[in-house]
């Protein structure tokens, strides 16, 4: 029996970091249609009614707030309940290692994630990978370690459940390409002139997923798949020039795997975050599922255009650092974060996100096979470097 697996229950336990997020709380939707799951731990930023409430339903033993006070006021309201309440990355890390569960949920967003991510491979919990960031920056560090301890890093963003469920165990040895899709975002066949207006309002209209902010305006740039293609290349060995980004405005192909003879299989289906959530929690068992299919007759035509690297500059920024490697992608990803909080707070204009990224990395000196503290400091360096140009 494998830790965190509770025999007369025949129960699966899961901590999730990021609860009370987009991914955190369709894991919980995912797990309040499954008796099977039991959630161990909790951890969030700062909603702390939120996190009384996911409290009171998923009676965890242990949760955690990032900041001391909102850690001090959550112990106050669950007094009457038998929860260990944490705060900070120590927080973070506690719940990581907890002996309990299995599966680590990583629903949590940005670098923050690498420490307690590590810290549960250590401990030799499975993750369930939500926070693409984490690979981007540090898969160097976590896939080897995770193949050193034998745990598996099941990958939760659709794209990556999409080619993980099409490879279904075939070696990296056999993939000759993986077809990653995206939806093109709210600006597809728009050129970069007429990008130049876009608001805050604009970028926040996907046309098929309802996800967190900041990825939502990853998606309009076309950074988050930049991201994607870094996770692919971590998640499944391969080199860049056999991920191919194939723009799919429909959203129903998640991505697809060409092997080796030519086949290509794909994954379809309505978009909808909570299946590849539940396929990561019960692999390689795949349990029913309700909600809205994909109806083939309705939908009609599946089309396909290869990604305008002018309107898409960040894409373009994403292969270009994940081809320099080691600390690069750090800084793409670190200046993609600033700009994006700068933009939602009406500071820059759409097109210097792309700007600013390329200016950090111009002036960034590559370290190779950077270690985690490497990787935080250029996270830092980056953040401040753009604060200071704007
Ligand atoms: P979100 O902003 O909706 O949620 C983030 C969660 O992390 C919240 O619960 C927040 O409280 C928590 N958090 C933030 N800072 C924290 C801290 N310092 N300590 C503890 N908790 C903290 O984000 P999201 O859209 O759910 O995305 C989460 C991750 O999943 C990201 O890495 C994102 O790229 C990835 N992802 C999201 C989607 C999606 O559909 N939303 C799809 C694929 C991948
Ligand atoms: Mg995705």
């Amino acid at each position: 029996m494998r830790n965190g697996e509770n025999k007369e229950a025949g129960r699966k336990e899961i901590a999730i970091l990021g609860s009370t997020g987009s991914i955190g709380t369709q894991t919980l939707e995912v797990v309040r249609n499954h008796p099977e799951l039991r959630v161990t731990a909790l951890a969030a930023g700062s909603n702390v009614e939120r996190l009384e409430a996911q409290i009171r339903e998923f009676k965890p033993c242990a949760a955690c707030m990032w900041s001391e006070s909102a850690a001090a006021d959550l112990r106050t309201r669950v007094s009457d309940l038998d929860v260990k309440i944490l705060s900070g990355m120590d927080g973070l890390m506690e719940i990581a290692s907890m002996p309990r569960y299995r599966i680590l949920v990583t629903a949590i967003v940005g670098m923050i994630g690498i420490r307690p991510t590590i810290a549960a491979i250590e401990a030799g919990k499975d993750i369930a990978l939500a926070n693409k960031e984490t690979l981007v920056t540090a898969g160097h560090i976590i896939m080897p370690l995770a193949r050193k301890r034998g745990v598996s890093i099941l990958p939760v963003d659709s794209e990556h459940s999409a080619i993980f469920q099409s490879l279904n165990g075939e070696p990296a040895d056999r993939i000759e390409k993986i077809l990653l899709t995206a939806s093109g975002g709210p600006f597809r066949g728009k050129t970069k002139e007429q990008l130049a207006a876009v608001k805050v309002e604009d970028a926040l209209m996907h046309p098929n997923w309802s996800m967190g902010r900041k990825i939502t305006v990853d998606s309009a740039t076309m950074v988050n798949k930049g991201l994607e293609v870094m996770e692919a290349k971590w998640l499944f060995g391969v080199d860049l020039d056999r991920i191919q980004v194939v723009v799919h405005p429909q959203s129903i192909v998640h991505s697809a795997v060409q092997f080796v003879d030519g086949a290509i299989i794909a994954q379809l289906g309505m978009p909808d975050m909570k299946l590849p959530i539940q396929y990561a929690l019960f692999y390689p068992d795949r349990k029913p599922m309700a909600g809205k299919r994909a109806d083939l007759f309705e939908l009609g035509q599946l089309t396909f255009e290869r990604p305008d690297p002018d309107t898409f500059q960040g894409l373009k920024l994403a292969y270009r650092a994940a081809a320099e490697g080691g600390s690069m992608p750090t800084v793409f990803n670190a200046a993609n974060e600033k700009a994006v909080a700068l933009f939602l707070d009406r500071k820059i204009g759409y097109l210097q996100i792309p700007e600013l990224i390329e200016k950090a990395m111009d002036r960034h000196k590559v370290i190779a096979d950077p270690a985690v503290e490497q990787i935080l400091e250029a996270e830092r360096q980056t953040h401040e470097y753009i604060s200071e140009l704007v």
